[in-house]
């Protein structure tokens, strides 16, 4: 998920947790002297009936931006794309033709034949749409290697596209603007059945935000989206929030995405599962390293950090009351590890495979900057579920 610009949205945490607090209309951040429309919303069911799956994921956040580079090392040709923190959706597509791009420019590989062999390293989200880059690029020797290829942080994710979660130096997160807005045409496009290969992995709901400086989406506006418009969300209890609303949000459905990807891919690259320990032991004079938090040791790279992230899955639901994206920030503090977290809440209109047509929506939350699977911060999970009851003044 995003935090764009940087890390920079976190600044304002201490006034977003008093008004989460309060469960009152926050004052009016807006600067517009029109009244606001208000928008009657009913909030999820978030009694213990209506909980489900815990998860646990960890994003790929590299400190600086995102490593999208082309590396010569030895005979081998390395191209990087991974460290998309919590926008790895938001920037995919995007991300995938800026280095295929960036590959095709650079003097090593300019005159190479597109048959020759190319390796892409990591089978999530990234490393698909890079090799479906590849492919609609015209190569047509490319193999997918990844030790996993289910189950991943790419699957979990929530599934809001914006560019968040991010910590980019000023010059890169031009390029990051750029990069998002070519991914957000893309799924735009899926999501209004104007995509000739992909449908059913997008779709357009309102994103709503406290400010429009939270969601990264303000270079957008005028490019892809509409402006932002200044709401009241009125939860039917009394409760009632200023916000803003991006009308075209896009939520993307990230299990059909990656199910829809792999079948696209299936008939036209070859998938190999293995665990790759160093790029100079594969047979290929090419690679693309879309490995995730594994490219951390795959390259040395001191500047990644695994950014841990609770989600809480709700299940019987009603479907039509959650088509819309929810997100603002919270406070920080330590978990009980010790581990810096930054806290937010949000609700997204998430559905797992396998589930029941009811069981939509996922709660989530937290930023846990180091944490890995040994430190599961447990404790995370209730707060950020009382985080959500007192958003919504229940
Ligand atoms: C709680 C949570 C919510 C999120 N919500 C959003 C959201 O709303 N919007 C958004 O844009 N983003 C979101 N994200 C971020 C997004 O999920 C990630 O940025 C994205 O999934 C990263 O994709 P990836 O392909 O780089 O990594 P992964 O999905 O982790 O895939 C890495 C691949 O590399 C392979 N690999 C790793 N090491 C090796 C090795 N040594 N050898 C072989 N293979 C290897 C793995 O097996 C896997 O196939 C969220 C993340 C979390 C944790």
């Amino acid at each position: 998920m995003t935090i764009s610009p940087g890390l920079n949205s976190w600044t304002l945490l201490a006034a977003a947790f008093v008004s989460i607090a309060a469960c009152q209309t926050k004052p009016s951040t807006s600067t517009s002297t029109s009244t606001p429309e208000v928008r009657s919303i009913t909030p999820p069911k978030l009694d213990g009936a209506h909980l489900g799956e815990r998860l646990l994921c960890y994003r790929p956040m590299r400190h600086g931006s995102p490593n999208m580079s082309v590396e010569q090392v030895g005979s081998q040709t390395v191209v990087h794309n991974y460290g998309h923190g919590g926008s790895g959706w938001t920037l995919a597509p995007g991300s995938a033709s800026y280095v295929v791009d960036l590959a095709e420019a650079s003097p090593q590989l300019a005159a190479r034949s597109k048959s020759e062999p190319i390796i892409v390293v990591g089978a999530g989200v990234v490393g698909l749409f890079t090799a479906y880059e590849l492919v609609q690029s015209g190569y047509t020797n490319v193999t997918v290697v990844a030790e996993r290829f289910d189950g991943l942080t790419s699957h979990v994710a929530a599934g809001l596209l914006a560019p968040v979660s991010m910590d980019n130096d000023p010059e890169m997160q031009k390029v990051v603007d750029r990069i998002g807005i070519d991914a957000y045409r893309f799924f735009a496009d899926v999501a209004r059945g104007k995509h000739p290969e992909f449908e059913g992995g997008a779709v357009v709901v309102p994103a709503y935000f406290e400010r429009r400086s939270d969601s990264g989406l303000e270079p957008y506006v005028g490019v892809v989206m509409e402006p932002a418009k200044d709401v009241v969300l009125d939860f039917g209890n009394g409760t009632r929030r200023e916000m803003v609303a991006y009308d075209d949000g896009i939520f993307i459905d990230t299990a059909v995405m990656m199910k829809d990807l792999h079948d696209w891919l299936r008939p036209r690259v070859k998938f190999e599962q293995r665990r790759v320990e160093h790029f100079s032991d594969l047979p290929c004079s090419v690679v693309y390293d879309c490995a995730g938090l594994g490219s951390a040791s795959l390259n040395d790279d001191s500047k990644m950090v695994s950014v841990q992230g609770h989600l809480v899955m709700l299940k019987d639901q009603q479907p039509k009351d959650l088509q819309h994206m929810i997100l603002i920030y919270l406070d920080e503090g330590r978990t009980e590890s010790g581990q810096k977290v930054k806290r937010s809440f949000y609700m997204m209109p998430k559905h797992l495979p396998d589930t029941g047509p009811n069981d939509v929506g996922v709660i989530g939350g937290t930023f846990v900057e180091g944490a890995t699977p040994a430190t599961p911060n447990e404790a995370e999970f209730e707060r950020m579920l009382q985080n959500a009851r007192r958003f919504y003044g229940m």
